[in-house]
């Protein structure tokens, strides 16, 4: 990056996925506001993590990223923040155990509330309204659709909260090994899942037993007492985004960099990745570690374009390619792509998003996702990676701690027929607490192979 950049220069590029408010004005104010705001996260976590995601891009640990499509200002709240944290500390659990392989967590939380969407409009009743935004831009309401600038200072404040009680929660022994038992398997409905998981408990408990026996475990390690968890989210608004967006000593490195101070870790999404566009200009500026979405759509001497102008040190790790292809695409482009990203000399932090490609309409037009085709798009991509001399580093599942009926399958079975129980989803389908868990002893299969 040059020393000119500023968080501002994106300004200066074509952008899509453009929110335009009717009182400029109040949007200023709100910025002037942002802008004010104390961070959220520090550059310490924030290098804290490019060194995790360096080793996971040298296979030496494995990613798990998930949570809400579109998280909304409503879960915010106690139960569901719980539920996030200990299914997401379930699954690593289970990887970590399974795969015998360290985990680092990223969150799709505390900010995850701006969506691109394929049309600005659609019709209600009709009549064209605009097309739900996300939290941060509009409401979900169809009374409440015209962009209100307020609902940014509301972005940054849910994150806050989110992030506090989050930070509360480890702080006071919620991942703490000594106590899975606290990680009860409610609403698990599968015998096996559960017969698997209680045995990896047992497993567990029982080397905790012998570390303390030899006076290895003394009850206050942090690294059994506590871990890590970063947050993240699709970085979409540049607004917000570049109003959370400081020049700070690095702890490191010792020298001043821009960091983005309102999560650890920010992707582009699919439909903002133009190598010449506004989202980009702004990516290629921050310290923080950066996710790239590659689909069908994605060129691979593009892809290289990319890497090269948002990493142009090629450092190992500050990028993770997010490949969703869906499950019937994998094999024809994940080759050309690994291959040409070989070639490069970069080296990427590879994750699958086994969610996005493979979005169908079930009956009474509800978005779902199979589950079987989640698992055949996982392994797939397990199997190209390793056919290609190369290692899928980390996975990307949009997902819930609750017990939603959004996606077909999994080992409690849910039919198209069961969508309308609890579908809760205001944008794509996700898995649910079981199939989440699910997911997780597959890999740890796929892993050990
Ligand atoms: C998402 O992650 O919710 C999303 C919109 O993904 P993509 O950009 O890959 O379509
Ligand atoms: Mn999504």
């Amino acid at each position: 990056m040059s020393n000119t950049w500023t968080p501002q220069d994106w300004k200066s590029k074509p952008i899509v996925q453009d929110v335009i408010y009717e009182d400029q004005a109040h949007v200023d104010r709100v910025l002037n506001k942002l802008t004010r705001l104390p961070p959220m996260v520090s550059a310490s976590e924030v290098d804290n993590l490019r060194r995790q995601l360096k080793e996971a891009a040298l296979g030496e640990s494995f990613l798990l990223q998930g949570g809400d499509c579109a998280e909304l200002f409503d879960y915010c709240s106690q139960d569901p923040i719980e539920a996030k944290l200990k299914v997401l500390l379930q699954m690593s659990l289970v990887l970590t155990w399974g795969a015998r392989t360290p985990v680092v967590r990223i969150a799709r939380m505390a900010g995850q509330y701006a969506k691109p969407r394929s049309s600005p409009m659609e019709m209600h009743e009709g009549k064209e309204i605009h097309s739900f935004r996300g939290d941060n831009v509009n409401g979900y309401d169809p009374s409440d659709r015209k962009p209100d600038p307020e609902r940014l200072l509301g972005a940054y404040f849910h994150s806050a909260a989110t992030l506090n009680y989050v930070r509360t929660l480890l702080d006071s022994g919620f991942a703490d090994l000594h106590e899975p038992s606290k990680w009860n398997l409610s609403h698990v409905r599968s015998e096996n899942v559960r017969r698997e998981y209680e045995k990896i408990v047992q497993q567990l408990t029982d080397s905790l037993d012998f570390m303390k026996t030899i006076g290895a475990d003394n009850g206050s390690s942090n690294v059994l007492n506590s871990v890590d968890l970063f947050v993240s989210h699709e970085a979409l608004l540049l607004d917000y985004e570049s109003s959370l967006t400081r020049l700070i000593t690095s702890p490191t490195t010792k020298e001043k960099k821009w960091y983005n101070t309102g999560s650890h870790f920010l992707w582009i999404g699919d439909r903002t990745r133009q190598p010449d566009g506004a989202h980009v200009e702004y990516m290629r500026g921050i310290e923080n570690p950066i996710g790239i979405k590659v689909g069908p759509s994605t060129v691979p001497e593009e892809l290289v374009n990319l890497l090269n102008t948002v990493n142009p040190k090629k450092e190992i790790g500050k990028v993770t390619l997010i490949t969703r292809f869906g499950a019937e695409k994998v094999e024809k482009f994940l080759p050309q792509h690994i291959e040409a990203v070989r070639q490069s000399g970069h080296i990427p932090v590879w994750v699958c998003d086994p969610m996005h490609g493979n979005t169908k309409t079930a009956s009474g037009n509800l978005k779902t996702r199979h589950f079987i085709d989640i698992i055949q798009e996982l392994s797939q991509t397990f199997r190209v990676h390793k056919d290609c001399s190369s290692k899928l580093n980390g996975v990307h599942f949009e997902l819930t701690g609750d017990s939603v009926t959004e996606c077909i399958g999994g080992s409690m079975d849910l039919r198209d027929t069961d969508l309308s129980t609890n579908y809760q989803t205001h944008c794509d389908p996700r898995l649910n607490y079981e199939q989440s868990l699910d997911v997780a002893f597959l890999i740890a299969k796929y892993y050990e192979n």
